[in-house]
Formats: structure tokens, sequence, C-alpha cells
């Protein structure tokens, strides 16, 4: 075995179907008294059920979060924690509440509480993202790492089916990218193994019954797993193009993951062998970007970029903007062969390396 560094994550995680009754002891523990609820517009009701059950520790719902953390949103949240004088912030959402919430501990230490409702994995990585004048900026920091995160399963019964499938689609690639970053280690491997199984594993039962609490505890099992990759060790092609199209296309972030991901593993196909034995054993199948490919259409889920808003005139510059900088992948950047696997993405065709 190779020489290896391997960082546990200092979060508690408390896993299970009604957990979030367990959060008034949670903010105890943090020795904090005060939470400011952190929520989209659209998942006020559910937050709010959330903080009656808790209401003498309320200290108010914030519930105007959006897309990539525009700064003014942050600026308003972090005003509305110091005006309620809240001691910690309850973030209860996906990706985009839960960046909100490290948004404002970025500036303020406040400590997070997670409650995720997304299988993007957010909760459990110190990485943050802020969008100031149209440009998202990326970063690291382990004072925006939840220190607690609270994972109930009745929560994700909301999400909608399509939903389901590319945020579980967003949470594999994770998994799958973290099988050959140069960083990687046996601990990584084991979870991201294991989350791919469980992600995948959970579409077929869900397809049939979206409120089966079995089927979605096994959805954010496979969620912990692979965010826990995701903030662990470093990402290559995949999460780098997602980033760009994403960013500078304006598409959806988990149907950009969904779309991108078998093309982005048959790129590093022949490169990453060990990796790719690990993801086929988990999906129980040889072919493994045709394997992922398929787990999306058999689901309902987009895999064109097309479908998703990208136009056929975006592809040159965002395979230059893939080669503009270098970073670790296990297949080297080649223009050329990333313009082709736009293009199959673009048009929605099967995977090829
Ligand atoms: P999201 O948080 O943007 O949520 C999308 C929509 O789904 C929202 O309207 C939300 O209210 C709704 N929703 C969420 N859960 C629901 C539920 N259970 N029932 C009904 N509606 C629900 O989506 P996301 O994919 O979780 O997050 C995407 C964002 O998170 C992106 O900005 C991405 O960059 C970021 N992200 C960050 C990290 C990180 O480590 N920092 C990791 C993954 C994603």
């Amino acid at each position: 075995m190779k020489a290896f560094v391997h960082q546990g994550s200092s979060s508690r995680i408390v896993f299970g179907v009604d957990s979030v009754q367990s959060i008034p002891e949670e903010i105890e523990r943090l020795a904090a008294k005060r939470a400011l609820v952190l929520c989209t517009a659209n998942q006020r009701e559910q937050a709010e059920a959330v903080a009656e059950t808790i209401s003498s520790r309320v200290a108010g719902i914030f519930d105007r979060v959006e897309m990539h953390v525009p700064i003014e949103v942050a600026r308003q949240a972090r005003q509305a924690a110091a005006s309620l004088g809240a001691d910690c912030a309850l973030a209860i959402g996906g990706g985009s509440t839960i960046g909100l919430g490290k948004a404002i501990a970025l500036e303020s230490g406040l400590p997070i509480i997670a409650v995720p409702t997304t299988y993007a994995g957010s909760e459990v990585t110190p990485i943050f993202g802020l969008t100031e004048g149209g440009v998202k900026k990326t970063g690291r920091d382990p004072k925006v790492l939840p220190r607690t995160v609270i994972y109930d399963p009745r929560l994700t019964v909301t999400l909608p089916f399509s939903m389901t499938v590319t945020s579980a689609m967003n949470a594999i690639a994770h998994a799958a990218e973290g099988l050959y970053a140069y960083d990687g280690n046996p601990v990584m491997e084991l979870m991201a193994e294991e989350g791919i199984r469980a992600s995948a594993a959970s579409l077929e039962p869900l397809a049939m019954n979206p409120a089966d609490l079995g089927a979605r505890s096994d959805a954010l099992y496979g969620a912990w797993l692979c965010g826990t990759v995701l903030g662990s060790v470093a990402m290559g092609l995949h999460h780098k193009l997602c980033h760009t199209l994403g960013g500078t296309f304006n598409l959806p972030h988990a149907e950009v993951h969904t779309v991108i991901l078998p093309h982005a593993l048959a790129y590093n196909f022949d490169a990453a062998p060990a990796a790719m034995r690990r993801i086929a054993r988990a999906l129980g199948k040889a072919d493994v970007p045709l394997a992922v490919y398929e787990l999306a259409r058999k689901h309902g889920a987009p895999t064109s970029l097309r479908e998703i808003g990208m136009t056929a005139d975006g592809l040159d510059r965002a395979a230059d903007l893939a080669v503009s900088d270098q970073y670790p992948n296990p297949r080297p950047l080649e223009r050329t062969a990333l313009r082709a696997l736009l293009q199959r993405a673009f048009d929605g065709i099967s995977p090829q390396a």
C-alpha cells in the first residue's frame, strides 16, 4: 500500500428518521441558545415546521436563500444574525442554503447546524462559494464546516423525483472523482465505493415510491459518504468542467453533474483502472461510463447539455476554459479530446473513451 495522509472530519453526524427532534439538544451541545433558521422561500413551510418544535431556541427565520450565494444575500443574512442576537445558524435545505450558512460562518465564526434536504454534500465540506459581480469564487476554510449535521430522511421525502436523481448523481460524482484523486487514501476509497453503491441503489425503490423512508435513508447515507470524500480529497476533470459550465454558462448545478459525469469517466477510464474497478463493483456493471449514463437515462434525468440550456456556440469556449489552468487529473488535459467530450455531452450521446 502506498503512503497516505488522512485527516478525519470534526463534524458531529446525527443520522436517522426523525433525528430533527434532537436539534434542541444539539444546539445546547454547542453552548448556543438562539438559532437563525436559514431556508429558501420554497422550503419556508418545512423550515417553519422544524422551527415550531424548537420555538424557544429560534432567533428568527431568514428565507431569502438564493443559488450560488450572492454576496448581497450573504450580507443581509449576516446582518440578520447580528441584529437578532443569533449565536448559531440552523441551515435547513440543499447546498444553496448550507452555502449561505457558510458565508455567515466565514465572517463571524457562528457555528452551523446543517440539516441537508438534498444529496449535494456541502454539509460535510469546508468548501464555500460566494458570487460577487456575477463571478462565483470558491475557497476552503475549516471555519465554515458545519459543526453538526442532522440527516433526517423524512425531510427529503418532498424532494421531487427528478431532483432526487440529479442530486444523487451529483453525490456519485464526488465519490467517483475521489477514487482517482492524487491525494486519496484507503479510508476515502471505502467511503466512496459504499457511497456510490448506496446512492445508486436508492433510485430504483424511490422511482416506485418517493416516500420510501428506507430508500431515502440509503440515499442520504450515500450523500454523507460521497460529500465526505468531496470535502477530503482533490477533485479532477469532472468537477472542473461542471464548475466552468455552471459558472460561465449559468447551467443548473446537479443537472450539469448528471450530464457530464459519464463523459468525464469515459475520458479518464484507461488512466484510472483501480478507481473504475471500484465504481464497477459499486454499480454491479463493468462498463462504468455507460452504466452511469444509463442510470441517469433510466430515471428520466437529462443526458444532454442542450436540454439544460447550453448553446452550441459555447462549446469552444468551454473547452478553452477547461485547459486554461492545469490541475491534477489521471489523464492529461488535451483540448481536442475535451472538445469531443463536450460535443458528446452536448448531444447527449453515449460516452466514449
Ligand atoms: P439547492 O440547494 O440550490 O436547492 C434547489 C431547490 O430545491 C431549492 O429551491 C430548494 O429549496 C429545493 N429543495 C431542496 N431540498 C428540498 C426538499 N427536500 N424538498 C423540496 N424542495 C427542496 O440545490 P443543491 O443541488 O443541493 O445545491 C446546489 C448548490 O450547492 C450549488 O450552488 C453548488 O455549487 C453548491 N454546492 C456546494 C458544495 C460545497 O461543498 N460547498 C457541495 C455541493 C453543492
